[in-house]
């Protein structure tokens, strides 16, 4: 068996193409319309894998395919080749969030086998989400503000729609004149993280949020990770 070569979030993208191809067979669309939204998706879910081996090419190869049932067995075949989150252990979150002295700790017995992006949590207590997540190779966490907000909408990490919360934090960059200068950043994100990890199909948003929150330069352009307009809501 070939080893584990798929990214949770690249599997779900590869899940989102497959639903897509399931809605055109369901609504009978021309035979030439399917085969297009087919060979679509093939080529989208090996551009994602681009150094993929001969036999890993076979795997994610979807264009045979033709019903239902054969794209549902697809996935299920694929399900098996997605990376396990890093192991952690319990130390190591303390260690990464030393500041929070009676942390709330997630459950990490069953975490090899969970689809995972980044490992999220919730303390309801204190208000806080907690996110841990691979970096560059390197396991990172943050720790954010929770602030409830009531209605469904559009997640900044997973672009989905479901139940959110606003969540903020005070970046670590400072700037050189002005070491007392804190800048919070915050943004909307699913209330549920599992929920989260089940529909993100990439990381960009996720990694820029965390290397700026924690204070490492960014040589992209500057996104739109700040709602402003929602931060400004929250704290007055
Ligand atoms: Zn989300």
């Amino acid at each position: 068996m070939t080893e584990k070569f798929i990214k949770n979030e690249q599997f779900n993208f590869i899940k989102k193409q497959v639903a897509l191809i399931k809605d055109s067979i369901k609504k009978h669309v021309p035979p030439t319309v399917l085969n297009a939204t087919i060979g679509l998706a093939n080529a989208k879910a090996l551009e994602l894998l681009p150094h993929a081996s001969a036999e890993q090419i076979t795997l994610l190869d979807l264009s045979n395919l033709k019903t239902e049932d054969q794209f549902e067995q697809y996935l299920q075949q694929l399900s098996a080749y997605v990376i396990d989150f890093p192991h952690i252990t319990e130390q190591q979150l303390k260690k990464m969030f030393p500041k929070s002295k009676k942390l709330k700790l997630p459950d990490l017995s069953n975490l090899a086998g969970n689809k995972l992006t980044y490992l999220g949590w919730n303390d309801l207590r204190t208000n806080k989400k907690y996110l841990v997540y691979e970096l560059d190779g390197k396991l990172v966490g943050i720790e954010c503000k929770m602030s409830a907000i009531e209605k469904n909408n559009i997640c900044s990490i997973c672009n989905g729609h479901g139940e959110v919360t606003y969540f903020s934090t005070i970046t670590k960059s400072k700037k050189a004149n002005n070491p007392d200068y804190y800048k919070a950043i915050g943004n909307l994100i699913c209330t549920d993280s599992n929920k989260c990890n089940e529909k993100i199909t990439n990381v960009d948003y996720l990694e820029i949020f965390l290397k700026e929150s924690l204070g490492i330069e960014q040589t992209k352009d500057r996104m739109y990770y700040v709602n402003e307009d929602a931060f400004r809501k929250n704290r007055d």
